[in-house]
């Protein structure tokens, strides 16, 4: 016999809280999203944006490579080391920074994949090795990937999103004149500022980043469906149709 509180309860009173303890517990896991993410897909099918939203909803840590080389592009990051100097080459070419560098900013930041509400990762990883060496990395850390999204979309609407995007030249967001306009015409809805072009979102730019996915970004997709972590979830359409996708896929799959 012991006394919780005000109760007394006895050893089969016991097992049966214990019982419902466990139903709850399991109940909420099933609740829960999937919620340690990789996510893929071609240049402009939007990852950024729903993984933002993730993080806004969810309290997901979103992490973009390809934001971290932007900011240090724009002075507003890490210094620029001869290594980043380089990789900002590659980039204004619309080719892939060497994984070595990638694998650098992304182990600087591993506090993100220890986020208590999950990780979003965008735009990392790019290519085999860099998956193997985030296999690598989670395993060491005592962590195990949810799912890899894949956000498919047909190319034309590619090239329609990618010349319609503009960004925050603050890193306040990403709009596009169509599908995501500002609510002041080319001005940012948070500080104001003249939305830019993505310098690498330039026609001839855009060509190479499509070489450069078909080439080492797509074979990611037979990789994490051979460990039975892909979902596919169509990228067409408006940002919040698209959301509203993801997270029923990601409460599906559970
Ligand atoms: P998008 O998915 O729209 O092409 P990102 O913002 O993810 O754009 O990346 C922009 C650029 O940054 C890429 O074209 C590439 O040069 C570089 N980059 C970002 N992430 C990686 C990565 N994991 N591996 C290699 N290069 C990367």
């Amino acid at each position: 016999m012991v006394t919780v509180g005000a109760v007394t309860i006895d050893g089969v009173q016991r097992k049966r809280a214990n019982r419902l303890l466990l139903a709850a517990r399991r109940s909420r896991a099933r609740a829960r999203l999937l919620s340690r993410l990789v996510l893929l897909g071609p240049p402009g099918a939007g990852k950024g944006t729903q993984a933002e939203v993730l993080e806004r909803k969810f309290g997901i840590c979103h992490l973009s490579t390809g934001e971290i080389l932007r900011d240090v592009a724009a002075g507003n990051g890490l210094p620029q080391t001869s290594a980043l100097k380089s990789a900002l080459r590659y980039m204004r070419r619309g080719e892939l920074v060497p994984d070595a560098t990638i694998l650098e900013l992304v182990r600087e930041r591993r506090d993100c994949l220890h986020a208590h509400q999950g990780f979003a990762l965008d735009g990392f990883p790019r290519t085999l090795p860099q998956a193997r060496a985030l296999n690598r990395l989670l395993l060491q850390e005592g962590l195990t990937l949810d799912a890899a999204l894949e956000f498919s979309l047909p190319m034309e609407q590619v090239i329609k999103r990618l010349s319609g995007r503009r960004i925050c030249p603050n890193g306040h967001g990403v709009y596009h004149l169509k599908a995501r306009p500002p609510k002041v015409d080319e001005q940012c809805d948070r500080c104001g500022a003249k939305l830019v072009r993505r310098e690498d979102d330039r026609p001839e730019v855009v060509r190479a980043r499509m070489n450069a996915y078909e080439k080492s970004t797509r074979p990611l997709i037979a990789f994490y469906k051979e460990q039975g972590l892909l979902i596919t979830i169509k990228a067409q359409g408006k940002p919040n149709e698209v959301f509203t996708r993801t997270v029923n896929a990601l409460k599906r799959n559970l």
